[in-house]
């Protein structure tokens, strides 16, 4: 009997939507006013991954939003009242910025940390040399690269050089089309044959690494180093530099190119430093566009040398986020150790998308996929949940609610099959300081190259999120 039939599918249909969790395109639930807004916000990120490459030019962009949107710089002599905005920069490389809200900092603090620093190319302190007649940077990268991805693209040259009487040069060659860029070589397909034997993490080796900076010497004069001389007298010409001034200088080679749209559809983001330009981008956004003044303090951390461990006094290890928040307790005669106790964190940090080319890594009921909104990881870590925080149930469902009430699209995200690899974020460092932590961020698609990709949907919806979490 087919009608029966019929009246069963749809009984079995409706038990399944009030009983099973549903997982939904964000296509298919975005207005069309939606779609558009959330479109119009990748424009501004765009622009962001553009115009900051290094964690030194993201807190120059973050701050710049900062002093547009209102924000004073924080200082240790003013008392502060709800609706106070300000911001404090770390030594150049993180920055801090908050709104003071209604409530005693005693009862907590709502906080977003994310990390502005990616993986790239660093020169070594004594990088200059020739070789053959060419002239090359000998490198050290930084943060978790497959470096083979990193051979044969132009690159680009950020960064600044403290010359002997402590003068700054800055330096940022290789974004214009006018500007030259680097390159690592590659081996020919032809002579690759031993290569290919190697295992794929030495396929180019760290010393290998070596960038591509010239070729002509010095006149047409006899003698060695003419190439690398002629380097150094373009370098002294452009920036009145001398060798020994890359001793003191921190010079990072990123990806030359600019952030784009991806697919026909323009429904992706491609770009460099994604991981965690994204999540700082949206989480600084959403405090900045915020409003009305909130109940409890705001408070969002850009922080650098997440990829390298968070150790050094810029990375979450520092103190600086807990002096930070000190200073305001004090000002506020709150104790710090209430506040970090009554504090909730999102660590806001980029997680693993699903990829159909390599779906044997993940695990399809858990992983996080493209365009199906913003990633909660309860926790992350490797073997057995080992170097993470792992959010209590009370706050993975605190965040819940306060997801599904903003009408946030999100899902769940997990780093990898168990047992396959993984990863940590800044999570534990908070979590350490006693303070409920979860791991929220946007899924992407080939995490840590040279050219990373989201979905402009999950990005728009983690700065809803966010903006849901900090507004609150
Ligand atoms: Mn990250
Ligand atoms: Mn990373």
């Amino acid at each position: 009997m087919p009608n029966n039939k019929n009246s069963k599918n749809t009984k079995s249909k409706q038990l399944k939507e009030t009983l099973f969790l549903q997982r939904k395109h964000t296509a298919k639930i975005f207005s069309e006013t939606e779609q558009k807004k959330a479109d119009k916000f990748c424009e501004g990120y765009k622009s962001f991954l553009d115009a900051a490459k290094t964690e030194r030019e993201a807190v120059r962009e973050a701050v710049a939003a900062c002093v547009k949107a209102g924000f004073a710089e924080f200082s240790g002599a003013k008392n502060y009242k709800a609706g106070d905005k300000i911001y404090a920069v770390n030594r150049g490389k993180s920055v801090i910025a908050a709104i003071i809200g209604k409530e005693n900092l005693q009862n907590g603090v709502n906080l977003i940390a994310a990390h502005l620093d990616a993986p790239r190319i660093d020169l070594k302190q004594r990088p200059l040399y020739e070789e053959a007649e060419l002239a090359y940077f000998k490198t050290h990268y930084y943060g978790g690269i497959k470096k083979y991805q990193w051979t044969a693209v132009p690159l680009a040259l950020h960064g600044v050089v403290v010359k002997a009487d402590l003068s700054t040069v800055e330096v940022c060659i290789g974004e214009d089309d006018s500007e030259p860029v680097f390159a690592v070589t590659d081996l020919l397909p032809h002579l690759a044959e031993e290569q290919y034997k190697r295992p794929a993490n030495q396929l180019i080796k760290g010393e290998e690494l070596n960038i591509l900076i010239g070729s002509r010497p010095f006149n047409d004069e006899k003698g060695s180093d003419l190439v690398k001389l002629n380097i150094m007298r373009l370098l002294n010409e452009k920036y009145g530099i001398v060798e020994a001034d890359f001793l003191s200088a921190e010079l990072e080679a990123v990806p030359a190119h600019k952030a784009r749209d991806v697919g026909f559809d323009r429904s992706l983001v491609g770009g460099y430093g994604q991981d965690d330009r994204v999540c700082s981008y949206t989480a600084l956004r959403a405090l900045l566009d915020c409003k009305k003044t909130p109940k409890r303090t705001a408070v969002v951390v850009l922080t650098d040398k997440e990829e390298v461990g968070s150790d050094g006094n810029t990375g979450l290890k520092s103190a600086y986020l807990r002096d930070f928040l000190q200073d305001l307790a004090e000002k506020q005669k709150a104790q710090l150790r209430a506040v970090l106790a009554n504090s909730k964190c999102i660590s806001a940090d980029v997680n693993v998308a699903f990829d159909p080319n390599f779906p044997d890594v993940t695990e399809k009921l858990n992983v996080a996929y493209v365009n199906y909104g913003v990633a909660v990881a309860k926790f992350t870590g490797a073997r057995g949940k080992s170097g993470t925080s792992d959010a209590s149930a009370e706050f993975v469902g605190e965040i819940r609610k306060l997801f599904d009430t903003n009408k946030i699209a999100w899902q769940t995200g997990e780093l990898g099959k168990v047992d396959q690899g993984g990863g940590g974020t800044v999570a534990m460092f908070l979590a350490n300081m006693n303070i409920d932590t979860l791991d929220v961020g946007v899924p992407v698609l080939s995490m840590h190259a040279p050219f990373e990709i989201t979905a402009k949907n999950d990005v728009y919806m983690a700065y809803r999120a966010f903006a849901a979490f900090v507004g609150g």
